[in-house]
């Protein structure tokens, strides 16, 4: 979307509000909520045009409908992409872009530590039809050029991994991937392109569940496909003939979402920034994990990868179990959900919950231990969810 008087592109704070504006006859202000499932022709040559894609318009809402459409232009706008393609949560999004790019006989590689329902569709359903995953330790950059193989067509990464806020270096991985014909595709939900925008590092497609940081406020499920016109041609067909797409209500959630995400983004790093310095300095606490702190390992490519450290804050309790188990029931206000992504502070404990299927040794070796905390931060005052995670030292 470029200025009208200047043929500049736009700045990011105003694609947020405007792109993917189309009024209707009505002059709305708002973006409008196009309830329909289908759409009427003025005749029976306008159908037949439409139906083959001879006329450009709507036909039916499992392929488009204007809200979903400009839910995607905006999208697609902040993250720098092509295009978009909005799916009906983020596992969606991921399956879409497999199902579409790959075939029976591909190979994936797949940073270790990914979202528990990523992993598992790389391991137990893409696997039944072919497409076999090797999973690499994230941060070993070295591991994704062994793990390549001819027939790998895809890698796939997530950054900062959740719930360690390890960062895996998008540009060099890119550089891997594409030696190798492969697409680099990233997981964008933790950063948002509010904070980390991966096609301009070189990734060729970004998903993301549109359930957390770009709704932000916990309303909708909703996932999308970012990317070039091409692959998303391909994403698009096979999103259109499956079925897995957004609603239009979802759509029009998401939309709105978007015109706060940059504040919201700013707000809850900022808010995670002051916890993870305030936890660093309790006597109680034995290690923080927070891509914006010095004693991270990886604070310089944050610097360079993210325009902020995120809001999802990490941390070890002195002690296991039973005192991470006391300070997350001693809490009155942090909502304790495996959710993250809200304005509202959520507080889990990984070992017993998100990460609680994997065995005790899987859990060890990957650094997710016991006394391990994850705090999703959200615009709370800083000094109320500090009390809230203190009080356990009190009741
Ligand atoms: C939540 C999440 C997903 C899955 O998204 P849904 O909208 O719940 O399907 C994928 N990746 C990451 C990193 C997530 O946090």
């Amino acid at each position: 979307m470029a200025d009208p008087h200047h043929d500049a592109p736009l700045d990011f704070d105003t694609l947020a509000v405007r792109a993917g504006i189309e009024r209707s006859q009505f002059n709305e202000h708002s973006e409008a909520m196009y309830l329909t499932s289908s759409f009427v022709f003025d005749n029976a040559a306008q159908a037949a045009a439409r139906f083959a894609g001879e006329e450009p318009g709507n036909v039916y809402a499992r392929f488009t409908n204007p809200t979903v459409s400009a839910m995607q232009t905006r999208l697609a706008a902040l993250e720098g992409g092509e295009a978009c393609i909005a799916t009906a949560s983020g596992m969606a999004a991921l399956l879409a872009t497999v199902m579409a790019l790959l075939k029976a006989g591909d190979h994936v590689v797949a940073s270790q530590g990914l979202f528990g329902s990523s992993q598992q569709l790389f391991t137990n359903v893409f696997g039944k039809f072919g497409v076999d995953t090797t999973f690499v330790p994230a941060t070993d950059l070295a591991a994704y050029e062994v793990a390549m193989r001819p027939e790998t067509r895809l890698v796939f990464l997530e950054t900062p991994s959740n719930p360690l806020t390890e960062l895996i270096d998008i540009a060099t991985v890119a550089e891997i991937a594409h030696r190798h014909d492969a697409l680099l595709v990233v997981d964008n939900c933790f950063c948002t392109p509010a904070l980390q925008r991966p096609l301009a590092l070189g990734a060729d497609i970004v998903i993301h569940s549109a359930t957390k940081y770009l709704d932000g406020q916990g309303r909708v499920l909703g996932g999308a496909v970012v990317g070039n016109a091409v692959l998303m041609e391909e994403v698009f067909r096979f999103l259109r003939t499956a079925g897995p797409c957004l609603s239009p209500f979802n759509a029009w959630v998401i939309l709105k979402g978007l015109e706060t995400l940059k504040l919201r983004m700013e707000a809850q790093s900022a808010n995670a920034l002051r916890l993870a310095q305030w936890l660093e300095a309790q006597p109680w606490v034995a290690r923080v994990y927070y891509p914006g702190l010095p004693s991270h390992p990886q604070f310089d490519l944050a610097q360079r990868q993210q325009s902020l450290p995120g809001a999802i804050v990490s941390f070890d309790v002195i002690g296991a179990r039973p005192e991470a188990w006391r300070l997350v029931d001693a809490t009155r206000m942090v909502s304790i959900t495996a959710n993250l992504g809200d304005t509202k502070t959520t507080l889990t404990h990984p070992a017993s919950t998100t990460h609680g299927r994997i065995s005790a040794e899987a859990r060890a070796a990957s650094g997710i231990g016991e006394s391990l905390l994850r705090v999703a931060v959200g615009l709370e005052s800083v000094e109320d969810i500090q009390a809230d995670l203190a009080r356990w030292l009190t009741v």
